[in-house]
């Protein structure tokens, strides 16, 4: 069973938006069994997405549209298709009668072309639309499955996990239920990983697993396929198990949970305070700790001390210090985290020091990164990276380590 994806819309071949309900649907797809081979991409232009929907069939059973379902003149996907599989468009009740409802409740008067939207392909079945006026549609027609989504992504993704999804397993027969889970993994590169499961990897069929790195971070997909989803999920513990048991140290979250995220929830669980001082990564660890709901509750603010100036005058790190050993050094680091642990009143302090770039400071290179973790109780400790990459790569991954290391030290503060 193979499926491509088309979006329609000139703004992403302007590169004004990304196609982000291409890879939602893919993943999702595949979660249902279904193989996605082709990602097209259309403008709003109807002689250009006929052209597509006939290469689409050509090799694809099963075309999924994504945009052009609106109510303005470029929106043409549902009209091109009818035309192109000679069927009507007529109203659908159900959504008419709710976009009247939309226009009653907010006094407006409702155009000719808000009524467009609930036109659909006569024989389809309708999809709703929970969170936006135009509905989506699945037919089948000549051997292949046609679905209809919106473009927006608040209606679409809600639209396929509710409605669409379901039609299609229906329509497919697709009996297997395919499960996956992401591991996440920091501190150990995608090679190393790599080795230490090779052997799982190589014997891979069901699950699998497929290692993916970036951002300095690397995942394993794991996926397994069962006629029950309990025995696919066992299938997942079993291999992650196994995996946990060889590099479990480096396993920091699942699927979509980020390094902050896991560490702002480790601090709550343990009931810590924390703040900082940042220099190189000037306010990226508190921009990710604030952007992470209920943050107030561990995190009252900090301090970024990019000069030297600041570091003394603020977070009162001693002359002596930045004259014998720079600003770029563990000393310093040391100093930033006990201090402003100390003026906060907070249970841990976490400092970011070091040479973002491009140009090395104080004859140190670019990458050079101290972090110092201070932990009330315990003796406060720097942490020194070199970490390649643009000045972008070296300030985000400086705070992925700090998560790191602050996790690693909390847990060993405990063992
Ligand atoms: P609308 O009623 O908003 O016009 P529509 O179904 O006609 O919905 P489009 O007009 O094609 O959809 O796109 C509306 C918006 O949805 C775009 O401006 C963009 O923000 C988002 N969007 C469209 N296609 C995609 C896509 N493939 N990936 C991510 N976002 C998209």
């Amino acid at each position: 069973m193979n499926a491509e994806i088309i979006a329609v819309g000139s703004e992403l071949l302007l590169g004004q938006i990304v196609n982000t309900n291409a890879r939602f649907l893919s993943e999702n797809l595949a979660g249902l069994g279904i193989n996605v081979f082709y990602h097209t991409v259309v403008g709003d232009n109807p002689d250009r997405l006929k052209t597509a929907i006939e290469i689409a069939e050509n090799r694809s059973k099963i075309i999924i549209f994504t945009g052009g379902l609106g109510p303005t003149k470029d929106d043409l996907t549902k009209e091109t298709i009818a035309r192109h599989l000679g069927k009507k468009l007529v109203f659908d009740d159900t959504a008419l009668a709710s976009i009247e409802q939309y226009f009653n409740r907010v006094n407006r008067v409702m155009t000719e072309n808000n009524r467009k939207q609930a036109l659909v392909l006569e024989d389809s079945d309708v999809l709703p639309n929970d969170f936006g006026m135009a509905p989506g549609m699945v037919l089948e027609q000549g051997g292949h499955i046609y679905m209809l989504l919106p473009g927006p992504p608040k209606e679409m993704e809600p639209m396929f996990l509710h409605y669409g999804s379901q039609a299609l397993a229906l329509k497919t027969g697709v009996k297997e239920k395919i499960v996956s889970r992401v591991l996440r993994f920091f501190g150990i590169g995608e090679a190393a990983l790599e080795t230490e499961i090779m052997d799982l990897i190589d014997a891979q069929s069901n699950p699998t697993i497929a290692p993916l790195a970036g951002d300095g971070e690397v995942t394993l997909r794991l996926t397994a396929k069962h006629t029950d989803e309990k025995m696919a999920l066992s299938m997942l513990d079993e291999i992650e198990n196994k995996i946990n048991h060889r590099v479990g140290e480096f396993l920091y979250g699942y699927d979509h949970d980020s390094l902050p995220e896991v560490l702002m929830k480790l601090l709550k669980k343990r009931n810590l305070t924390i703040t900082a001082a940042e220099s190189l990564t000037g306010g990226l660890f508190q921009q990710e700790v604030t952007a992470i709901p209920g943050a107030s509750s561990i995190f009252n603010g900090g301090v970024v001390c990019y000069s030297n100036e600041v570091k003394h005058q603020v977070v009162k790190v001693k002359h002596e210090t930045l004259d014998t050993y720079g600003a770029v050094s563990e000393q310093c680091a040391i100093e930033l985290a006990e201090n402003i642990s100390n003026i906060f009143g907070t249970d841990i302090g976490i400092s970011f020091t070091g040479v973002a770039g491009p140009d090395e400071l104080e004859g140190k290179p670019a990458g050079t990164v101290y972090i110092g973790i201070a932990i009330a109780g315990r003796p406060t400790m720097a942490e020194k990276l070199s970490i390649n990459g643009s000045r972008e790569a070296i300030r985000t991954r400086a705070v992925k380590y700090g998560c790191y290391y602050l996790m690693k030290h909390l847990k060993e503060s405990q063992d």
